[in-house]
């Protein structure tokens, strides 16, 4: 099945619409109108930064890992200041590549259940689920505990060529990782005790060692591709993922949706660090990257799966959400009334795995515009 912003798409035609759209300009569609605008935006925006003082509280964009961790690089200052509390073995190891004595470490016969963290950020590295007797005197494991929780690079140092790991937040050297380990890896992460701090199973984890307390929030706006491809994009988005609801069908595919009968709509399950982007600006966001006054359509995709709905986790989203919907209407932001259906929000399906991250894996633009500058870029 073919729809028709699937062409619109591969003919790249809708790419301007990338480009500072504003409320003002989604009432107008038509691809001429909205290219002369982009351009016409482009070059105001080429003239505005020889005047205008940078914008400097958009919050930078975080990386986090998909078990929910902020694993975004620390500065170096802040390394340095949380690298003062280390005693100078976990120093020595962990600032200046250095390796402890085998059979020294005091985990290297840890067998007890619990999480292995970064002596210096806290950020959980290693789990006893994977932890295994090498032999060797140094603490072993099979896997980290996230894949982004540690990076890799290679140590040329001692004439011969290995992979060093680092904690993937603060740089901290944490030892090797050999290909001789068991399955199902068959790698073998070999670790110093000085560069990890155990906490046993059932502890209270300290804060840092904790993952992002985050909260969830659902939008429909049309063709999930590019409204989950614009979430992502915002910073303080853990993930974005496209699905359906508020339909009556359970665990609906994509062509039952797009028969039209199952009352679900595209929907993109936005999950955010409510310490860098609030609901509040998720939600104004949402009302410049589509057009709120379309009735069971967007663009060129018409039916009830792309209506306009904003689908509250709980009655404080509701409120907020339904606020800003008065707020757009009274302030007269659109030219006709808007139609978004502002409601508690009922079961998420997940679509698809093809439908997941659309936009990147196949490089095309869709119909939604980049928000983001534009909300948080104003203070509050
Ligand atoms: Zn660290």
């Amino acid at each position: 099945m073919n729809r028709p912003h699937k062409i619109l798409c591969a003919l790249g035609a809708t790419f301007a619409l990338l480009l500072l759209p504003s409320c003002e300009s989604s009432d107008a569609r038509a691809d001429d109108t909205v290219k002369q605008q982009a351009e016409s935006d482009s070059k105001a925006t080429q003239q505005d930064t020889h005047s205008m003082p940078p914008k400097t509280n958009i919050p930078s964009k975080r990386t986090y890992s998909k078990s929910g961790f902020d694993v975004t690089p620390l500065a170096k200052s802040d390394i340095a200041e949380l690298a003062k509390k280390l005693d100078p073995e976990a120093f020595r190891v962990t600032q200046s590549s250095g390796t402890e004595p085998a059979f020294c470490g005091n985990l290297v016969d840890n067998k007890k259940q619990g999480e292995y963290c970064c002596v210096v950020c806290g950020l959980p590295l290693f789990s006893s689920n994977s932890k295994f007797n090498s032999g060797t005197g140094w603490p072993s494991f099979f896997s980290p505990v996230d894949p982004a929780h540690v990076s890799e690079k290679v140590d040329g140092g001692h004439g011969m060529e290995r992979t060093e790991i680092n904690c993937a937040r603060c740089g901290a050297h944490l030892g090797h990782v050999f290909e001789d380990g068991p399955a199902p890896t068959g790698l073998r992460y070999c670790l110093n005790s000085a560069a990890l701090v155990f906490h046993e199973k059932g502890s209270t984890m300290p804060a840092s060692s904790e993952p992002v307390k985050s909260q969830t929030a659902y939008f429909a706006g049309g063709c999930f591709w590019g409204i989950e491809h614009i979430f992502q994009e915002a910073p303080g988005v853990i993930t974005a993922e496209s699905g359906f609801m508020q339909g009556t069908k359970e665990n609906p595919t994509y062509k039952e949706v797009c028969e039209g009968d199952t009352g679900h709509a595209e929907t993109v399950k936005v999950v955010f660090d409510p310490t860098v982007i609030t609901y509040r600006q998720l939600v104004d966001g949402f009302f410049l990257m589509h057009d709120p006054t379309e009735v069971n359509r967007q663009g060129p995709d018409a039916g009830t799966q792309y209506r306009s709905g904003v689908f509250c986790a709980t009655p404080e989203q509701l409120a907020q959400a339904k606020e800003v919907v008065s707020k757009l209407t009274s302030d007269k932001k659109f030219s006709r009334p808007i139609v978004t259906q502002v409601e508690l929000a009922k079961k998420f399906y997940p679509a698809e795995e093809y439908h997941q991250d659309y936009v990147d894996k196949t490089g095309r633009a869709c119909h939604v515009g980049n928000p983001w500058p534009q909300v948080l870029g104003v203070a509050k």
